[in-house]
């Protein structure tokens, strides 16, 4: 039996690895298996080539745990190691400058455990004793069997074992007892080896008889050994890539899209990415491509390799030129890394290029789905813009789909106002702007239908890309001061009138929360509504970015929506109306306006002296004066409303058109929508 020390310069590793690794000690059981599927796989490599000629035998990775020795075991049929073999990969662990490297990658335990191909070790993590039983492929080579408690200290001795192949036993430490559990090595194992070439069994597979779990003789295989991405594409259908999404995501709709990768120079990637349905919350969606380094699972946060946008993929990396074991900054830096992003962004450019190019109806059909994506990468990646805008669409409110270009094609001459500017119209959702869409079909204009989720930004992104161009929302503004053709008509009402009309409506406007109106006056045509209601675009834009990003914006977000309620001056009703308020009215303030006149008169003469001079000269009884005119100015004002108001709440004609307006603008609700049914049912 020889007994050694392990060549490493520091002189107790193990230590450091278990207080180091701490974090991410589950990796141990990826690295043992993995370590077994390369033997596996070096043996079928020496058979091929016919270096090695018995028989291959039954090639599975076998995992198993004995929970009363607390031992688990990992066993392959693999090339196996010579005496000679252990001293040098297991024993020489070629360490330089070790302690240093440690001492600043404490908390990186990934960087360790790759810097120093430390794979094997890192089994100390969870173990109080590791042995190796090893039989060498090579028949003449005594069985080995070395053994270690995590001292530098180990054994290494002859031993029988009649197959050819490696078991690691591991005595798991008090510890670590989790990893005795068959669910958690269940888990693990289809974590980290799902998908490697080698088949990997894990005690037999369980069925229900009888009201009980037993298991079957047969074994209990965790991976697909063959995943689609290693597949050609030749050899792929398109039932098979739907088939491979779900065994990814198991509970995954089918994807819209996928993408092949395969490239060998300059750097090794294979992959499937998938363009998935998005649902609401696109962060919801993230984190579901999955990195692999040969089969083996690396992580699944790839936020370095693939741009941020195209984190909202799903599917399957694979190139060994991402290291296995690869610290975050690392992977920053890493010039193959930054050649795989910039890759991956042209190869999903060329794809959807491509789907665009040869079946428009099929892109069409799954852009709504899809806008996301492609909306989020021009927004956020300037060379993905220059891509996407030749197949990025617009959607019409009648279902129709455009490409840029065509879009301005359609409504470049008849949507220019007067000074040039090109109006885009749009509304964010169908049903309750129907209204301010119809008036704007009716004057021939089209209207788009931007209701995504980054559709806000991307109003922003797009005035700023095209020129002279504007997005406005169809209710935001009469649809003649919207695009502008000509210097509108001016209202004809006198200030008086529109004093009186501004205190009829405002008597009557029902009291919406966080919400203000403000009564303004058009001159339209007698076809257009009588009353309705518009939102400013900019403070509706604003408030609905600051819903959107929070922090400075905020401001905005508190303010209460305000709204125009917009009386058409020009509309028989309100012709009507105002003449039928001024015989209603007209007499009881007649006095009222004389008094106030005269006082406003009295006042403007008194600050008319004051003219020029400082606070301090302005005799005191004059500044009461002053004051006493104001209040009695302010009651009479109040007396004057409240003549409208009482004229208002008489005819239910002003509370109508109020009411009819918000209707129409999906403003009318609960017991005001009940009172306005209720109310027309008796005028009736
Ligand atoms: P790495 O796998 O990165 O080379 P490890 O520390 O995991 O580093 O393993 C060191 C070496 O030990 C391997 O390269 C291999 O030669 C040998 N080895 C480890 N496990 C096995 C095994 N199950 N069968 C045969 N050889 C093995």
């Amino acid at each position: 039996m020889a007994k050694g020390n392990i060549g490493v310069t520091s002189d107790n590793i193990f230590p450091v690895i278990k207080k180091f690794l701490y974090s991410d000690h589950e990796i141990f059981l990826r690295e043992l298996v993995s370590n077994a599927v390369d033997a596996t796989q070096k043996l079928k490599t020496l058979a091929s080539v016919g270096e090695y000629k018995g028989e291959l035998g039954d090639l599975t990775v076998r995992i198993s745990v004995d929970k009363k020795k607390g031992t688990l075991t990992i066993s392959d049929h693999g090339i196996g190691m010579t005496s000679e073999e252990i001293e040098k990969y297991i024993n020489q662990i070629a360490f330089s400058g070790a302690e240093e490297f440690l001492e600043k990658y404490k908390n990186d335990a990934q960087a360790i455990i790759g810097h120093f191909g430390l794979g094997f070790y890192s089994s100390f993590m969870v173990s109080k004793q590791v042995e190796i039983f090893t039989q060498s492929h090579k028949e003449e080579a005594p069985a080995q069997h070395w053994s270690c408690d995590g001292s530098p200290q180990y054994n290494l001795e002859d031993t029988i074992k009649s197959a050819r192949g490696t078991d690691i036993v591991l005595h798991i430490d008090d510890d670590n007892k989790d990893f005795l559990e068959d669910s958690k090595i269940q888990e693990l194992l289809t974590k980290y080896c799902k998908f490697l070439p080698i088949e990997i069994a894990f005690g037999k597979k369980k069925e229900w008889k009888d009201g009980k779990n037993v298991e079957t003789e047969e074994d209990n295989i965790i991976n697909n050994t063959n995943p689609a991405w290693t597949r050609k594409p030749a050899d792929l259908k398109e039932e098979d890539y739907t088939a491979f999404y779900h065994e990814l995501q198991p509970m995954g709709e089918d994807p819209l899209f996928h993408i092949h990768l395969n490239v060998d120079y300059p750097f090794n990637l294979t992959g499937i990415l998938y363009f998935p349905k998005i649902k609401n919350n696109i962060d919801m969606q993230r984190n579901k491509i999955q990195l692999y380094c040969n089969q083996v699972y690396v992580t699944d946060h790839v936020e370095n390799i693939v741009p941020e946008y195209l984190t909202l993929l799903h599917g399957v990396i694979d190139s060994p030129d991402i290291p296995l074991n690869v610290s975050r900054s690392y992977l920053q830096s890493d010039a193959n890394v930054k050649k795989i992003s910039s890759h991956i962004t042209k190869k999903v450019a060329d794809r959807l290029a491509e789907i665009f190019k040869n079946d428009r109806p099929n892109f069409e059909d799954k852009w709504d789905n899809l806008k996301v994506f492609i909306q989020y990468g021009m927004l956020s990646d300037e060379k993905f813009y220059e891509r996407a805008e030749k197949f990025a669409l617009l959607k019409n409110v009648d279902n129709k789909y455009f490409t840029f270009e065509e879009y301005k094609t359609l409504v470049g001459e008849n949507q220019k106002d007067k000074n040039g500017d090109l109006i885009y119209l749009y509304a964010n959702n169908a049903d309750e702007q129907y209204s301010y869409i119809q008036h704007a079909k009716d004057k021939g204009y089209d209207v788009l239908i931007m209701d995504g989720q980054l559709d806000v930004h991307v109003v922003s992104q797009l005035e700023q890309k095209f020129e002279k161009t504007r997005f406005v929302r169809v209710d935001s503004d009469v649809i003649d001061k919207i695009i502008q053709k000509d210097d509108t008509k001016q209202v004809t009402l006198s200030e008086h009138q529109k004093e009186a009309l501004i205190a009829v409506f405002e008597s009557q406007l029902p009291v919406v929360e966080k919400t203000n109106f403000i009564i303004t006056f058009e001159q339209l045509s007698a076809t257009s509504n009588p009353v309705f209601v518009t939102q400013n675009e900019f403070m509706r834009r604003m408030k609905e970015m600051s819903a959107l990003q929070g922090g400075m914006m905020s401001f905005y977000g508190e303010m209460p929506d305000s709204y125009n309620l917009v009386v058409n001056s020009a509309h028989p009703v309100i012709e009507k109306l105002l003449l039928d308020e001024e015989t209603a009215c007209n007499q009881k303030t007649a006095p009222i306006e004389t008094e106030l006149s005269e006082l406003k008169n009295k006042q403007e003469q008194i600050k008319e002296t004051h003219k020029g001079k400082k606070d301090e000269e302005i005799p005191t009884s004059e500044k009461a004066e002053i004051d006493e005119l104001q209040k009695n100015i302010d009651q009479l004002t109040t007396d004057k409303k409240s003549i409208y108001k009482s004229y208002a709440s008489e005819n239910n004609q002003i509370r109508q058109l109020i009411d009819l307006a918000l209707l129409a603008n999906n403003m009318l609700k609960g017991e005001a929508l009940a009172k306005f049914v209720k109310r027309s049912v008796e005028m009736m």
